[in-house]
């Protein structure tokens, strides 16, 4: 196995050699390498360990159990028919071809060398936590059991989308899976698509809205609210987003309110119809809490979690997306591995505690560059003082925010355009 380093922007864990992280696509000057020590625990056993999930939450468990136990009977069920892949590059290329496996984490023979069983194409039905047994419907649909001594549970998360009437038309697209990428290419072709409308101004909507433009397609962003990023973003960083955007040929529609999809277009309630063949829908995630829930295992929005993956079910453990510690959800890449592994190293009868990782949103779109992490000086119930360089023609902001109530800590940062000043400030600011 070659040499790993880490991203210092988003915590990915991956082989060096690459030039841009697969993650959060940053360029090399931000990666560290990493020593990856072997685990001193150890306690071979011939214990069934079942993981529903497959992806960097579920493949990082199953390095972890391999790691401490040399015989144990490692398998993972996913849905999907690919091995674990690098999600975060779906929207960043979304007419390339992922059928060939280059998304992958790992190739397929890391899970062969580690005895690590794939169960592609398989969907968990049901848990019974007191028999330790899960129900899944096989790829040919026929139904089985699976039984387990430890399980983690790490399914992730699901698109919402939002109730608007044509939602369930056949070219309005959701992206979290390669399946999705391959259907919105067959609609390209099918539709002879030249319009695109992204409904959702956020991370994976802007990054959708970004590729197509890329690719010469008409491309109009539909946001609800009244700026882009509106949550990470402070109004000036947005606002220069916005006309970043609006320079490479973008149509942005902030306030918008939408009536209604049709077969051609986008209708919004004042009358204009912004014309699609195809529609891009990114209007959030949900975890996949139910299959948790009807076990009986303690959900609150998210499956509850304690700082060593437990959950309130003995003997099963859940990570990733799927997952809430503390309150705060673990729907980042590098959350989703680190939880994993916390998951997988303690089901195997280790003792690991969970490290909170920050969430720093890194955006490439537009041919700019996004960073923020930490507030955006919008929480009403707080005041900040703010420092900010703006250069409208340079196309670059940084902004600096401070607590007033304790004036030196910094507590939220921005940038567009230049991210230099992004590792420093990742070491800066409180997780
Ligand atoms: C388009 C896109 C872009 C993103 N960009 C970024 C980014 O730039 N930076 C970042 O940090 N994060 C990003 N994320 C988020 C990141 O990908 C997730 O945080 C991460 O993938 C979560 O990992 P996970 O293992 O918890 O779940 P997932 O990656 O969702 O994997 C879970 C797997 O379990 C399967 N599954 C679900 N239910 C069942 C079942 N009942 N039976 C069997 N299998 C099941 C799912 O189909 C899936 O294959 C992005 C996500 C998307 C969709």
């Amino acid at each position: 196995m070659g040499k790993k380093v880490k991203c210092l922007v988003c915590g990915a864990v991956f082989e060096e050699g690459v030039d841009v992280c697969p993650v959060c696509g940053v360029g090399p000057e931000n990666f560290e390498p990493v020593d990856t020590v072997d685990s001193d625990f150890a306690k071979d056993t011939d214990e069934k360990f079942l993981i529903i999930g497959g992806g960097p939450a579920g493949r990082s468990a199953a390095a972890a159990i391999r790691e401490r136990n040399k015989e144990a009977v490692i398998t993972i069920i996913t849905m999907e028919d690919e091995l674990p892949y690098n999600r975060p590059m779906l929207t960043k290329a979304l007419l390339a071809d992922h059928s060939d496996n280059a998304l992958a984490i790992e190739a397929a023979d890391w899970y062969e060398k580690n005895r690590i069983f794939v169960m592609k194409g398989t969907k968990a039905l049901s848990i019974d936590t007191t028999a330790k047994e899960v129900k899944v419907e096989l790829s040919d649909g026929s139904m089985g059991l699976t039984v387990y001594d430890k399980l983690v549970y790490a399914p992730g998360a699901f698109c919402f989308v939002a109730p608007i009437k044509g939602a369930e038309l056949e070219h309005v697209m959701t992206v979290r899976n390669i399946s999705d990428t391959v259907r919105i290419r067959e609609i390209v072709k099918e539709r002879g698509v030249r319009n695109v409308v992204c409904i959702g101004g956020g991370v994976m909507g802007l990054e959708g809205a970004s590729t197509m433009n890329d690719e010469d397609f008409n491309v109009t962003v539909l946001e609800t609210s009244g700026a882009l990023l509106h949550r990470q973003l402070d109004d000036r960083a947005s606002s220069m987003l916005r006309k970043i955007a609006e320079s490479k040929g973008v149509n942005i529609i902030t306030e918008a309110k939408i009536k209604e999809i049709t077969g051609d277009a986008v209708v919004l309630e004042d009358g204009r119809a912004c014309p699609a063949e195809l529609v891009l829908m990114s209007t959030g995630m949900r975890p996949y809490i139910q299959l948790a829930e009807d076990a009986g295992i303690e959900v609150d929005r998210w499956v509850v979690v304690d700082e060593h993956m437990r959950t309130s079910a003995g003997s099963v453990y859940a990570a990733g997306d799927c997952a809430v510690f503390n309150g705060q959800p673990q729907a980042f890449w590098a959350q989703a591995e680190a939880t994993g592994y916390v998951a997988g190293a303690n089901a195997a009868g280790d003792d690991l505690v969970y490290e909170p990782i920050g969430s720093a949103l890194v955006m490439h779109a537009f041919g700019t560059a996004v960073f923020a992490l930490g507030t955006n000086g919008k929480d009403p119930d707080r005041t900040f003082r703010c420092e900010y360089e703006l250069d409208e023609a340079a196309g670059t902001y940084s902004a600096r925010y401070y607590d007033e109530s304790d004036p030196d800590i910094l507590v939220g940062a921005i940038l567009v355009g230049d991210l230099s000043a992004m590792p420093e400030l990742m070491t800066q600011i409180p997780v």
